[in-house]
């Protein structure tokens, strides 16, 4: 009886054994990949199509600049066949990406651990004292958006080769839709009046777009991981508003819209509508792609400054 016992026990735990295995084989069907916020997660997607698993460490909505990183994104990081991420800058608050990429074992050579911003050249802060930090926001230059895609396809391809074909097709039809999107922009915005087109945000996320679509751009604090909505920062960005005699500021769509809601009280200029800097909308809103973003980012910006 004793040894029956054993015997089943020895049977049960072997079974075990095997569906452990066969349920992790299962998932690694598909090329586990994280990702550190919301845009970089559906530009992968894009190109990894049905490929992919992917996991946003920062979700849709939050603030990438500084992210407190949960049990299950150290899992995930850990488990990740690939990691993607934006470099310049963006995922240096309190260091959160650096101790995560450590504590999962990736911060070594072989990673792998990719930079979607590679190739794109870097702009700076202006503000007294950071003019060495680099601005995070290349994304919404489109052209940019084509390079983080370009080095999505490339991480794909380097860590899973059997599917090149389908990332190059995947990435070829993403880069000319963003193409068209671009130089669509570039012609609806040439017909507005260079004076009409200055653009006021909460957080300055804008110098990348500004020097692609010859935009000015004002805000009330330069990057989101500073004191954001200090008197200082709000009566000069008033100033500014009433120098320039506005007709429009834009609150971000993952930002708390007080500061600028403040500022539209004071100097009596309206709000015109919700930008997409730092998240994609969630599902099923508008704006809920990159590809999106840019389209209502773009659209919002035509309609109130024609
Ligand atoms: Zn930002």
């Amino acid at each position: 009886m004793k040894r029956t016992m054993k015997l089943l026990a020895v049977c049960l735990l072997f079974s075990f054994v095997l569906f452990a295995c066969s349920k992790k084989d299962s998932e690694h069907d598909k090329l586990q990949v994280v990702t550190t916020y919301s845009i970089l997660y559906d530009i992968v997607k894009e190109v990894g199509g049905d490929l992919v698993d992917i996991h946003s460490l920062a979700p849709v909505g939050s603030n990438p600049h500084e992210y407190d990183p949960l049990p299950k994104d150290i899992q995930k990081t850990t488990d990740a066949d690939i990691v993607f991420y934006n470099g310049l800058n963006l995922e240096a608050g309190n260091s959160w990406f650096e101790k995560l990429i450590e504590t999962a074992g990736k911060s070594g050579k072989d990673g792998p651990v990719f930079k979607m911003s590679e190739g794109v050249s870097p702009m700076h802060l202006t503000t007294k004292g950071k003019e060495k930090e680099e601005d995070p926001h290349a994304w919404l230059d489109i052209r940019n958006g084509i390079k983080y895609a370009e080095n999505a396809r490339d991480g794909l391809i380097k860590v899973d080769p059997e599917h090149k074909k389908q990332y190059q097709q995947n990435a070829d039809t993403y880069i000319q839709k963003l193409e068209n999107l671009h130089n669509e922009a570039i012609d609806e915005f040439n017909k507005i009046p260079k004076e009409k087109r200055f653009l006021i945000t909460s957080e300055g996320a804008f110098k990348y777009f500004s020097k692609a679509y010859d935009f000015e751009a004002g805000y009330i604090w330069e990057i989101n991981s500073e004191n954001q909505g200090t008197p200082e920062q709000v009566t000069q960005v008033v100033d500014l508003i009433n120098k320039k005699q506005l007709p429009v500021l834009f609150v971000e769509t993952s930002l708390d819209p007080r500061s600028m809601e403040a500022v539209s009280k004071e100097t009596g200029v309206p709000i015109g509508g919700k930008l997409y800097t730092d998240s994609i909308g969630k599902p099923g809103e508008e704006g809920d792609t990159y590809f999106k973003m840019m389209k209502w980012n773009i659209d919002t910006l035509l309609k109130n400054i024609k």
